[in-house]
């Protein structure tokens, strides 16, 4: 692919803005010799401003949601895609959230630019499972463990039972939910359904990956080890 569209499809801008920095000598490879439109280094050579281009498409980065960011492209509100440099929302192939979180939910949030791994990780065929921390406003009953095991929890609205769901009780009042789909609120409705809200809830792993020392608001790409650790 030629220098110029590669460094659109990065949202470093539109082509001929890309033309223009090119010829402001803005493009330059790693000893800092400029670089023009038609030269085709590798991709690691190829420096913007000084600094090493982001990863090619295939994309895959996590990113540790604060609560107050919307999964959205679009919405009045703080997007978590405020949390990442403005050329990643104008990257093409586009980098989409990998399923949603809720604004008030914290954590774990996969984003890429991938279509097959997206889809090979939301297909509900995938049973990925997914760990959530969820605080309660009331103290556990006791049953709700046997509940969510049981593969016969119909939330309101809904037409299929709930897929069996583990539940770990960490204190009477924080309760670890692993679970192996991801419907609407699922968490937040789940809880309902035993008498219960949610006060605050956190992702912590995806499949086998899990935030690590991630600050919140922060994000970092996923190498190859990290992804196979997904699956
Ligand atoms: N379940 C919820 O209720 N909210 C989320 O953000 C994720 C799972």
């Amino acid at each position: 692919m030629k220098l110029i569209k590669a460094l659109a499809n990065l949202g470093h801008g539109s082509r001929r803005q890309v033309a223009l920095m090119f010829r402001e000598g803005r493009v330059t490879d790693a000893a800092g010799e400029v670089l023009y439109a038609d030269d085709q280094p590798a991709w690691e050579d190829v420096r913007v401003d000084g600094e090493p281009l982001d990863p090619p498409p295939g994309l895959v980065l996590m990113l540790h949601k604060p609560v107050g960011h919307t999964c959205s492209t679009k919405d009045r509100g703080r997007l978590v895609y405020d949390l990442l440099p403005p050329r990643f929302a104008l990257r093409s192939p586009v980098l989409s959230t990998v399923g949603r979180l809720d604004r008030e939910t914290s954590g774990l949030l996969l984003m890429t630019d991938d279509g097959q791994l997206l889809h090979r990780i939301i297909s509900p065929k995938s049973k990925l499972p997914k760990v959530y921390e969820a605080t309660l406003a009331g103290p556990l009953r006791g049953d709700e463990a046997a509940i969510f095991a049981s593969g016969t929890l119909m939330l309101d609205s809904e037409t299929t039972p709930l897929l069996p769901a583990e539940l770990d009780v960490v204190s009477p009042t924080l309760a670890r939910l692993t679970l192996h789909e991801g419907r609407y609120h699922q968490v937040r409705r789940m809880f309902a359904a035993v008498g219960n809200h949610v006060l605050a809830l956190h992702r912590s792993q995806v499949g086998g990956l899990s935030l690590g020392d991630l600050p919140e608001g922060q994000w970092r790409i996923l190498d190859a080890a990290d992804r196979d650790r997904i699956f």
